[in-house]
């Protein structure tokens, strides 16, 4: 399968996901706050390197692929995701420089569920969902936990993936080196006129 059918097999799991958080978020009334970038703020996040394939075709048809592969080549391994812009550290403030391309889980979380040791879903959330918006978050748990409220479930979307691509999405490592490969992938495969290099 080339890049290009790859990277529009990943957007439509997203946009089937979108969807999906969408009537979730419509009932359930729960929603991140403006502005909180907490969640991106963490070195230890994980991820695989075909969810963000569409980031890296995205850089490479900008023309921008190589000058953040060079960036990204200085990151350690204690740095927040290279496409997180703070605004205030403090206060958890920031955003995702590359909101409409960003990863899998970056999508999933705070908006789906996995199951707990009783088979019962239990939300992917954070603190701020949790005790910010406490009342709404103990009513949806309890509805998604009886069923009469859907959320996405997190492993159906990573089988998703694994049947576009399993070599590239079943191994997790620390985000900015997933998408470092990305772009190696992406990079490589139009070094040798992979589709003509688009
Ligand atoms: S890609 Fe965007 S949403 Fe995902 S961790 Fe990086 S900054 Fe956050």
């Amino acid at each position: 399968m080339s890049i290009k059918q790859k990277v529009s097999e990943v957007n439509q799991v997203f946009d089937q996901l979108g969807a999906e958080i969408a009537a979730f978020q419509s009932t359930s009334q729960l929603s991140c706050v403006a502005g909180c970038g907490k969640c991106c703020q963490k070195p230890d996040i994980n991820a695989s390197v075909l969810e963000f394939l569409p980031l890296a075709y995205a850089l490479y048809q900008e023309g921008r692929a190589d000058e953040v592969y060079d960036e990204m080549t200085q990151l350690g391994a204690d740095d927040f995701c290279h496409f997180f812009r703070p605004v205030n550290k403090e206060a958890n403030q920031g955003y995702c420089g590359s909101y409409q391309q960003r990863g899998l889980i970056c999508r999933l979380f705070g908006f789906s569920a996995r199951k707990d040791k009783n088979g019962l879903p239990t939300m992917i959330t954070c603190k701020v969902i949790k005790e910010g918006q406490a009342e709404k978050y103990q009513e949806t748990d309890r509805a998604i936990k009886s069923k009469e409220l859907a959320i996405p479930n997190s492993a159906e979307f990573y089988m998703q993936l694994y049947s576009i691509d399993f070599a590239l999405a079943q191994e997790q490592m620390p985000i900015n080196e997933a998408i470092k490969r990305a772009l190696e992938i992406v990079l490589t495969y139009y070094s040798y006129g992979g589709e003509e290099a688009v």
